[in-house]
């Protein structure tokens, strides 16, 4: 199986042949057609397998055939990961991927002054790859409104709960629509993973490798 297979936006196999990716890894190959039909997803997989892609290019593939301005102080997509390191890799994956297109993507993580972070927010972004601390700090002094975000995923989701972030997590949602795109990915199922995933996802395809 090649990318092309998969039926991504021209612009998207475009930069996938220009950063040398030629087939899918399993995980890819078993996560972004569920993806492209729009289907919730629960995936148990580790860092390294290409877990990134498995969820950017769909997403990617979803903002490229919907063009639409980014709400004012919100975004269309949100990752929450667990460290700042996992976010800018995100948010670089996303820039690389979707070269192609007309794209804006803010990274938001805690131990810097917030200043940039919020100038980026003002005029609304595609999307936001954060951590969940700071960006609920951002939501509760009013200076994100994600209620009209379409796509959310959580990466590495068994650590960011074993890094305290259940309940940051929870209020986050809170205040997202209910009518909306949602991945899960996390290396290891235990059962607070399990719950988690029964409150966010709605009858989410699996995968795992
Ligand atoms: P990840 O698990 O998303 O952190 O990806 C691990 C590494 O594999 C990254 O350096 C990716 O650039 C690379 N990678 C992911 N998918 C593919 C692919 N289909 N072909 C070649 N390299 C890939």
């Amino acid at each position: 199986m090649t990318f092309a297979d998969l039926a991504l936006a021209p612009g998207l196999l475009s930069a996938l042949a220009e950063e040398g990716y030629v087939s899918p890894t399993p995980i890819q190959a078993q996560s972004i057609p569920m993806l492209l039909e729009g289907r919730d997803l629960l995936g148990m997989a580790q860092t390294g397998t290409g877990k990134t892609a498995s969820f950017a290019l769909p997403l990617l593939h979803r903002l490229a055939g919907a063009p639409r301005p980014a709400p004012a102080g919100g975004a269309r997509v949100l990752v929450l990961a667990p460290t700042r390191e996992l976010v800018s890799q995100i948010a670089d994956g996303f820039e690389r991927f979707g070269r192609h297109q007309t794209l804006s993507v803010t990274t938001i993580f805690g131990g810097v002054s917030q200043f940039h972070q919020v100038n980026a927010l003002r005029a609304g972004v595609d999307i936001i790859v954060a951590t969940p601390g700071r960006l609920l700090d951002l939501i509760e002094q009013g200076l994100c409104n994600l209620s009209q975000l379409e796509a959310l995923v959580l990466d590495e989701a068994d650590q960011m709960l074993d890094m305290g972030f259940a309940k940051p997590i929870e209020q986050i949602v809170e205040t997202l629509p209910k009518d909306r795109h949602t991945v899960l990915f996390s290396a290891t199922m235990p059962k607070s993973i399990a719950t988690l995933a029964e409150s966010l996802l709605r009858d989410p395809a699996k995968v795992e490798i």
